[in-house]
């Protein structure tokens, strides 16, 4: 099975790497690959021989852990040394290496993540993976309650892949086992948390995952500020574009900031929410005015997406996406070349021919408004 052409290239240096996890997973499933890692019976150093001999260019991205990054045909591939676990501490692990494919499948996280592919295209499945795959189960590699204590991050993972892959009920041991070890999710970091709970969100129909989040008491650990499943539910069900900040924006309920800064959101993805979450101003029924209004201080995306907060907004989103945004035609410059002098009533002029400028549609030229910057002089 050929993934991709480039991955020949690294099959001639390393004839016994095989692709592991996700890529095999979804090769499998018939989704579209994000990328593909390998792993191998070989130290880094061996692989970066390897990949030396024959000419690719090799980068010791994480070499502690055993990973160097190869880049054939401007491609990155992933290969790591077979580890096994040597000790866990609820987050991170000491490992070590092994040539021992089994033991590298067994500290995988779910069996549909646990499996492997030679450069024949041989599969290698120790723990049932396609089985579950094709059933729709996101199951534990052993133990549940083990291997969640070993690294509490996994409850997360298991919500994405269930958003993912999952049909039906979910595994009732996974579940059990969740729920019992809950309070694990408090010792994540704020980042690991929100960086999870996008890949939740970008899954086509996260509305089951949340709602079993929910029902384990994983959700409300994670969202303290709460949320509100059901208005995400209804902007999916209207048929929102699959946009992660706007699905946050539906699902986060509570102070923006206040979620913000617990999960420690960049300042960018911060204001994105906070701006998508102003009540829409707009209604259906909004005039041509009111739409160039709305459009000189947001941008069509930020009022686009607003509407999909409510229901039958159909001819507005079409209307705004039609509309050119207005820009205000008026600039300091102006009023000095009028004669005023440099300074805070710059400003303060400026704003007021915007007020009027608004009030008037966003119509008036430039010429209109530097005649209604001298009345207010005057004024
Ligand atoms: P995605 O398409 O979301 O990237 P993925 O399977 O590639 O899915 P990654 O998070 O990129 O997921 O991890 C790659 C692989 O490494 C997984 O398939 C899994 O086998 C293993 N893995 C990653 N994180 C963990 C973890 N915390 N515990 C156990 N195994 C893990
Ligand atoms: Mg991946």
């Amino acid at each position: 099975m050929i993934l991709f052409p480039s991955l020949e290239v690294l099959w001639a240096a390393l004839p016994e790497a095989r692709v592991v996890g996700g890529a095999v997973r979804d090769t499998l499933a018939g989704k579209k690959l994000a990328d593909v890692d390998l792993a191998a019976p070989l130290s880094p150093d061996e692989v970066m021989a390897r990949l030396t001999t024959a000419r690719i260019k090799s980068i010791p991205t994480g070499i502690a852990h055993g990973t160097v990054t190869a880049l054939v045909a401007d491609q990155h591939f992933e290969i790591t040394t077979l580890r096994r676990d040597v000790k866990t501490d609820g987050r991170h692990a000491l490992v070590a290496f092994t040539d021992d494919w089994q033991e590298d499948a067994s500290r995988r996280d779910f069996t549909i993540n646990a499996m492997s592919m030679d450069r024949n295209g041989r599969l290698f499945d120790y723990f049932g993976g396609v089985t579950d795959l094709r059933a729709g189960v996101v199951r534990f590699v052993g133990d549940a309650k083990t291997r969640i204590a070993e690294d509490y991050l996994r409850i997360m993972r298991f919500f994405r892949f269930f958003a993912r892959y999952a049909v039906g009920a979910p595994d009732t041991e996974a579940v059990d086992a969740i729920e019992e070890l809950r309070d694990g999710v408090l010792l994540l970091s704020a980042e690991r948390v929100w960086s999870e709970l996008k890949r939740i969100l970008a899954a086509a129909q996260p509305v089951t995952a949340l709602q079993l989040m929910q029902t384990t008491g994983v959700l409300e650990r994670v969202l303290p500020e709460g949320f509100d499943i059901d208005r995400l539910a209804a902007l999916i069900a209207r048929g929102a574009p699959l946009d992660i900040m706007l699905r946050a924006a539906a699902l986060l309920a509570g102070e923006i900031k206040t979620t913000a800064a617990q999960l420690k959101l960049s300042n960018e993805e911060a204001e994105i929410l906070q701006r998508l979450q102003i009540p829409n101003t707009l209604h259906p029924t909004a005039t041509d005015a009111d739409l160039r209004r709305a459009l000189a201080n947001d941008d069509a995306p930020t009022l686009i997406a607003r509407t999909w907060f409510v229901e039958n907004w159909e001819s507005l989103r079409t209307r705004l996406a039609a509309t050119p945004r207005p820009v205000f035609p008026l600039q300091g410059r102006d009023l000095t070349e009028l004669g005023i002098p440099q300074g805070p009533r710059i400003g303060k002029i400026l704003a007021a021919v915007r007020r009027w400028w608004m009030e008037n549609g966003c119509t008036a030229t430039r010429e209109d408004c530097r005649a209604q910057a001298l009345l207010t002089i005057i004024k």
